[in-house]
């Protein structure tokens, strides 16, 4: 039995030398759920112990928590990174469409929405004019990002973002 879930409207696939990617085998509407991960939650040092391949099914959910995907891979495991996507996160675990989605279409959320530290850093292929090239953990301090993925980051991400807003009297210290 998987620990994530996957909409039946979207199916893994085969993506070049990438490896796996999702897409959606008919239309999505804008809001529908493509993904829910689930999987176990646990610190960066019981986190750093995983392999890799299983890292890189994870996803972190707070400052210093990540949600550890399945020790095998499962077919909601492949929704790739694009620097132009056409999915977002709701929460910290929930993937949506962000528009209309149509038959064919890989199905891709921002990294940059989830990702609050160096766990999976990597080289972009994903092609769009706009590619970032680098994919870091740092991608959420990007004004440009912060501006057009507003109301799509994790929550802890979302609010280390409105902390740095605030007159630097009010900071709260943060430790990542
Ligand atoms: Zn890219």
């Amino acid at each position: 039995m998987s620990v994530s879930y996957l909409t039946s409207k979207a199916r893994p696939v085969l993506v070049g030398a990438a490896g796996r990617g999702s897409v959606a085998v008919e239309q999505i509407k804008t809001g529908e759920v493509i993904v829910a991960f689930g999987g176990r939650a646990m610190g960066r040092d019981e986190f750093d112990l995983l392999p890799e391949g299983q890292r890189s099914r994870s996803i972190q959910i707070e400052d210093h928590l990540y949600l550890a995907g399945a020790p095998e891979p499962e077919p909601a495991d492949f929704i790739n990174h694009s620097c132009q996507p056409n999915c977002g996160l709701s929460g910290a675990t929930v993937v949506l469409a962000m528009r209309d989605i149509e038959p064919g279409e890989p199905l891709t959320y921002d990294y940059a929405t989830s990702d609050g530290s160096d766990y999976d850093e990597f080289d972009c292929m994903c092609g769009v004019a706009t590619c970032r090239g680098k994919v870091t953990g740092q991608d959420w301090m990007l004004p440009d990002l912060q501006v057009r993925y507003r109301g799509w980051f994790s929550p802890y991400l979302a609010n280390r973002i409105a902390v740095l807003s605030r007159p630097s009297g009010q900071r709260r210290a943060f430790a990542y």
